[in-house]
């Protein structure tokens, strides 16, 4: 009989861990794993992007992957996790709940924006978060010359200064100068609660991003928080009112809540601590990888960052130590000691950094070349190839 590893997620971690999986049977001539990856379509959506317009076209189909692999695919959206039988139920295309078994389980559900407590924030805010979301934020942003010419029409305030919220800032002029014209003017307002503009990053890659956005004209409201928000617009705890049609929150991320009905270890973004070959402690058959996982990437005390750079590293790693552990193969611990930033910065261009320094090393754009070639290419999934997927999935290939 087979032995069978199931993955929840078809994202950056889930789909890579599918194909380090099936690689690793390949490798070692062995047929008796039966790999399946579970989520509600086949394809990966190439979340990164969310904050560029035609949001629809941001998707990749996995099907003729998955295909060429031998990795089953099952449509649908888990629900519960039966640690003790090693069963997840799930939702089916049908919306019928049904249940697939495991050997092993590898966690790969992702993460959602965490809205803050914030009155009026689920009425009266976008996000950018998930495609549906970022759709609903496009025809809405594409609807605004058909309101009343006002202030608030004019005005976008983007909730959250973080990378999410610098890349949306940034773009959003272009975006605005696209759906009104040359001739409207448009403002762009980041609110922020922290005191200084990329208050977590290094000085260089501060003073990058203030350069970039005063060229841009966004304006940042610092040592800012939002109180609540209305159709209006929104207001702060210190009262200021921001006239505003269009507000979008960028600000917290926290982990999928699939995790919460296990019983094991997570941390304040709700991931779970993994050991380092991606288990769960005291969870012996299941696995959490990408932004689903807290994982050390070094000896040195970093630990991996809810990024697509890190999820797709994760994944291979997840993949390999879920089949390996079947195969009575050694696992290969989890190491990604390299970490880069690449952002965006709109129509000034981008910042590319090297190191958890955060060191600057290009900038405008020669940077943007090069984010234009990694979220165009590189973190899209592999051609539907056996020994091209193969190559690209071996954890310990070179990635960046
Ligand atoms: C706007 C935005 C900009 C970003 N910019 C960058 C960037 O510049 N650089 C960078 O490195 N990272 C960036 N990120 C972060 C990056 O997108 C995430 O870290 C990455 O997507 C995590 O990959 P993942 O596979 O863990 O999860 P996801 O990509 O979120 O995939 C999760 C998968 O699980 C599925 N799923 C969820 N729940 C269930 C369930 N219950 N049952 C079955 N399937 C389920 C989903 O449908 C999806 O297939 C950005 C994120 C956003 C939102």
């Amino acid at each position: 009989m087979k032995q069978r590893i199931l993955i929840v997620g078809s994202g950056f971690a889930g789909m890579w861990a599918a194909v380090s999986a099936a690689r690793l049977a390949w490798v070692n001539q062995n047929d008796t794993l039966e790999i399946t990856v579970l989520s509600p379509q086949p394809e990966l959506r190439v979340r990164p992007r969310f904050y560029e317009d035609n949001v629809a076209s941001l998707v990749a189909p996995l099907q003729p992957l998955f295909d060429e692999l031998n990795v089953n695919y099952l449509e649908g959206y888990a629900e519960r996790i039966d640690e003790k039988e090693k069963i997840v139920w799930y939702r089916n295309s049908l919306q019928e709940i049904t249940h697939v078994d495991y050997d092993r389980l590898i966690l790969a559900s992702g993460s959602h924006t965490q809205r803050a407590n914030v009155h009026g924030i689920n009425e009266f805010t976008f996000d950018i978060d998930q495609l549906a979301s970022a759709q609903v934020l496009e025809k809405h942003l594409q609807s605004l010359p058909q309101q009343p010419e006002s202030e608030a029409r004019n005005t976008v305030v983007v909730c959250g200064g973080g990378f999410t919220g610098i890349e949306l800032a940034t773009e959003l002029p272009a975006r605005l100068r696209q759906i009104f014209g040359d001739d409207t003017k448009t403002k762009v307002i980041v609110v922020e609660r922290g005191s200084v503009i990329g208050g977590r990053y290094s000085e260089a890659l501060r003073d990058t991003i203030r350069e970039a956005s005063d060229s841009l004209g966004i304006e940042w409201m610092l040592n800012s928080e939002v109180e609540s928000i209305t159709q209006h617009g929104v207001t702060l705890k210190d009262g200021t009112d921001i006239a505003s049609s269009t507000v979008i929150w960028t600000a917290g991320v926290r982990a999928s809540s699939l995790g919460e009905q296990l019983h094991a270890e997570r941390d304040a973004q709700g991931r779970f601590i993994v050991d380092e070959n991606l288990q769960i402690a005291g969870q012996q058959d299941i696995f959490a990888t990408g932004d689903m996982a807290h994982a050390r990437t070094d000896d040195a005390g970093n630990v991996a960052l809810m990024t697509c750079q890190h999820a797709i590293q994760l994944g291979k790693f997840a993949g390999h130590n879920a089949a390996a552990s079947l195969l009575g193969i050694a696992p290969l611990p989890y190491r990604q000691v390299n970490y880069v930033t690449c952002l965006d910065l709109g129509g000034w261009g981008a910042v590319y950094t090297e190191g958890w320094e955060q060191e600057v090393k290009l900038v405008r754009e020669e940077a943007k070349k090069l984010k234009i070639a990694i979220t165009n290419e590189l973190i899209y999934p592999p051609k539907a190839d056996r020994e091209v997927a193969f190559a690209a999935a071996d954890p310990l290939a070179k990635f960046v």
